[in-house]
């Protein structure tokens, strides 16, 4: 049969793509099923316009903006009697709608999920006890025991009164649980930010990391506060009731704290702190959808904070010394020598700390009052930075590891490079996070020569390697 001949409406590659074009339909329309709709002129969702009019073109109106445009043409003045008349009316109204471009949908990321039906009530069975959680944690973050056990239990307690009706609960025993909002002090690089990572992992719940350097008193250039909790519905793919249970991270909180000298108003200080005061306590709020910025075009969702959990986390620094000064004015009137040296040598200060010390940094009693957990996280040392190095699930030098076994290459580091490693990172005064840029650095060129030669079978890792006096030991295979 000649080529040209072949009957194509019978190709099975067609039929299938056919098909596969069907199951893509459908599956779109799904997902668009699981999206509430937004009044394209207004910009309000179904859940607080009421049912929409769709119109071809997906395009959806309320009918409060629908009764608009009625009214908008009735009081125009408009003769409907002479409609027939004017040559546009005779336009086909299909052929309109199927010009209309396809981006003049709203996007997905604008829109607000339906709530689901049978809404998953959290029970005591979702929210792990506290060893759990804790233990849980030990697998990634290294040190930090008695943060991880606050944390624990601080979540713990958070979760149990997103459980019940407190306010129903507080009329009839009088017992009312407030809520256990976190603030965290430790150096950069100790591993807050990890922390609250990894407990939103293990609690599946949404996390938003906001930066409170970002923020602004509203009506000021930059975020508003109300951005944070965006950020939240954004990372619970716009499911208020996934949100309304999640964490908020608040990272450089120690950067918002009041200014001492300034005669201009503290649009980024003070004023923030005021601000995020409500949303600590439990609000509702009005934030936008998909976008930072409250605007006209923009759709909204209502959103109770009183179950998110706030989590604040900073470096504070300076704030040492304001420690340092407390204790020693406190032991004795006079000049204490030997108390002031021990106080000098003491690694980690974060430890004292008291709500009078961060008070006197610049952070407002109300906003510190609506943080009630303290927790403090220690400058990690040589041996907590070597266990960084190889103990996590996760830990840096067996994602090495992994990667040279797919080149069937035994990577081995010897203890004494990772000391070296180590001392090098506390030098850097970044924390943990020198780690990761230290090894990158010499890593390099192991990575990069190693596949050249099959016949390497391992290498190992010696401190002259890094120090730069030596090379690194290599083997060859059946040797
Ligand atoms: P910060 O305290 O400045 O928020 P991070 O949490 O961002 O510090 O820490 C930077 C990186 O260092 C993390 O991604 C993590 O890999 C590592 N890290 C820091 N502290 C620890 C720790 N205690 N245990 C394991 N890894 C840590």
């Amino acid at each position: 049969m000649d080529d040209r001949e072949k009957d194509y409406t019978n190709d099975p590659k067609e039929e299938q793509t056919g098909e596969i074009e069907k199951r893509q339909e459908q599956k779109e329309q799904e997902t668009e099923e699981k999206y509430e709709k937004v009044c394209y002129m207004c910009r309000r969702p179904e859940s607080k316009a009421g049912p929409m009019i769709t119109m071809p073109g997906n395009i959806c109106l309320c009918r409060d903006c629908m009764q608009k445009a009625f009214d908008s043409i009735g009081s125009s003045g408009m003769d409907f009697s002479k409609i027939q008349n004017m040559p546009y009316m005779n336009l086909n109204m299909n052929d309109f709608f199927q010009n209309i471009p396809e981006n003049i949908e709203i996007p997905k990321k604008q829109k607000i999920k339906k709530k689901s039906q049978k809404a998953a009530a959290l029970t005591m069975q979702d929210i792990p006890a506290p060893h759990m959680i804790k233990a849980k944690l030990d697998e990634y973050v290294i040190g930090q025991e008695q943060a991880k056990k606050v944390m624990s239990v601080a979540v713990y307690n958070h979760y149990k009164r997103a459980l019940v009706d407190w306010k129903k609960e507080a009329e009839e025993d009088g017992i009312t649980i407030e809520k256990s909002n976190i603030l965290m002090v430790g150096p950069t690089g100790s591993g807050k930010t990890y922390l609250v990572k990894t407990l939103a992992r293990l609690l599946d719940v949404p996390l938003a990391i906001a930066d409170a350097t970002s923020l602004t008193e509203a009506g000021y250039i930059g975020d508003d506060i109300e951005s944070v909790v965006s950020k939240l519905l954004a990372a619970a793919d716009n499911d208020v009731e996934r949100a309304e249970r999640g964490i908020i991270f608040i990272d450089e909180i120690d950067k918002i704290a009041k200014k001492k000298e300034t005669n201009t108003r503290d649009v980024s200080g003070e004023s923030v702190q005021q601000e995020l005061l409500k949303l600590l306590e439990g609000s509702i709020v009005e934030v936008p959808v998909g976008s930072n910025q409250k605007n006209a075009m923009t759709p909204t969702a209502t959103v109770n904070t009183d179950n998110i959990l706030f989590i604040c986390g900073g470096a504070f620094p300076d704030l040492e010394n304001i420690i340092k000064e407390r204790l020693t004015k406190k032991s004795t009137m006079g000049f204490n020598s030997s108390l002031k040296d021990s106080l000098d040598q003491e690694a980690d200060l974060f430890q004292y700390v008291t709500n009078d010390d961060l008070r006197a940094f610049g952070m407002i009693p109300e906003f510190l009052g609506r943080l009630p957990v303290t927790v403090t996280l220690k400058p990690l040392d040589k041996e907590m930075l070597v266990r960084i190095l190889k103990e996590p699930k996760n830990a840096i030098i067996k994602q090495y590891e992994k990667l040279l076994a797919m080149d069937e290459v035994k990577l081995v580091f010897e203890e004494d490079a990772l000391s070296w490693i180590a001392e090098e990172a506390i030098q850097r005064k970044t924390g943990a996070r020198a780690l990761r840029a230290i090894l990158e650095e010499f890593m390099l060129d192991i990575m990069y020569e190693i596949p050249k030669d099959p016949n390497i079978g391992s290498v190992v890792i010696t401190r002259p390697y890094l120090e730069k006096t030596g090379g690194p030991m290599i083997q060859m295979r059946g040797m």
